[in-house]
């Protein structure tokens, strides 16, 4: 049987309190990943999040790409966005239990990633657990010792928005790739994953519900969803 954790990155959006609703529906928990500027001006939909309970971890204020940033602008980036969702869990009346992090892009910080993970365990943030994941790459890359949440298949989805090339059918030839480029294929023999979805209205724009219909059909294909957990 496959497994799989999900997250969804850039939160928050217009289109939050309909996702936090479907996964309430399906009883489905997951992550999400905030940029702190994102959150300031959906705030009202943020709010609407945390107050049904869910997971918003850190995921830097203005989602720059970490390599090319000093180590103080990092640390300056990930501050303040603990900051806007310390603030956030405040207003919506929630005790902010976990803090995980993940890098914009997925980029470490270049010459700054041993510092960046010692600042990152230093001030406490959670890794999520991730002893079930038994790909080979995920120890090659020494993800299963950095702090951050890394992700082991990416739906690509925000490429609809971007690359006209880059349709639903690509997502789904994603989704069934048995030997996939990056990360793992999806639908092998008891994979266990950490999926990567985005909260982007954008998409929402070009095909309505995406998220539905790609929860839907994980499920559909005989996939159940990991709780969070975190070590
Ligand atoms: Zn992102």
């Amino acid at each position: 049987m496959n497994s799989a954790l999900l997250t969804i990155d850039d939160f928050s959006s217009k289109n939050t309190p309909a996702i936090v609703d479907y996964l309430k529906e399906k009883d489905i928990k997951v992550i999400f990943f905030a940029a702190g500027q994102n959150v300031e001006r959906f705030y009202e939909e943020a709010l609407y999040a945390v107050k049904n309970g869910m997971i918003v971890g850190n995921h830097s204020y203005s989602h720059p790409a970490f390599s090319s940033l000093t180590m103080e602008e990092c640390i300056e980036e990930i501050e303040k966005c603990e900051n806007v969702l310390d603030q956030l869990y405040h207003d919506g009346g929630a005790e902010r239990i976990f803090r995980p992090f993940r890098f914009p892009y997925g980029d470490k910080g270049g010459g700054n990633k041993e510092n960046l993970q010692k600042y990152l365990k230093e001030k406490g943030f959670h890794k999520v657990d991730d002893r079930h994941i038994s790909y080979p790459f995920w120890k090659e890359n020494g993800l299963d010792r950095d702090v951050d949440t890394f992700w082991t298949f990416d739906f690509a989805e925000y490429n609809m928005h971007m690359n006209p090339d880059f349709t639903r059918e690509s997502v789904w030839e994603r989704m069934h790739d048995t030997d996939p480029e990056t990360g793992a294929s999806l639908f092998g023999e008891n994979n266990r994953h950490i999926l990567l979805l985005h909260a982007h209205d954008e998409t929402e724009e070009m095909l309505p519900e995406y998220y539905k219909l790609f929860i839907e059909h994980l499920l559909e294909n005989g996939l159940t969803f990991d709780e969070p957990r975190f070590l």
